[in-house]
């Protein structure tokens, strides 16, 4: 069995064997390392998804309500990311939200914009 190495720094582990650094502060920069990279992700999301509920919310608040889907296609808008989608019982018809403004997909052309309050109730 090859040594044993600290997963931070490379160094070869002595002691018990459920050791993983050499240091406190391998352990640490270890721990940093990851948090700031998971830290970043939930940043990059986030910020897809503000600019996302921006869109929207300037689309509904202009008065629009029915639109073409193609209105979405512009380049600050990205289709792959919402916060939730409901779906209606009665006509299967799906809502995607970015927070409390979303759009209900009404057919292969058009959108329906709508806004949930409700959510701030929570
Ligand atoms: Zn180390």
């Amino acid at each position: 069995m090859s040594p044993r190495k600290c997963l931070d720094c490379g160094a070869a582990l002595r002691g018990r064997s459920d050791k993983k650094f050499c240091s406190d502060q391998c352990r640490n920069n270890y721990n940093n390392t990851i948090n700031r990279e998971a830290n970043s992700l939930v940043r990059n999301v986030h910020s897809v998804l503000r600019r996302n509920r921006k869109v929207l919310c300037e689309l509904y608040e202009s008065g629009k309500k029915r639109i073409h889907k193609d209105a979405l296609l512009v380049s600050e808008f990205n289709i792959n990311f919402f916060t939730h989608s409901v779906e209606t019982e009665k006509d299967r018809l799906v809502t995607r939200y970015c927070y409390e403004y979303g759009y209900r997909i009404m057919d292969s052309e058009y959108l329906l914009l709508v806004k949930n309050t409700d959510l701030l109730e929570v």
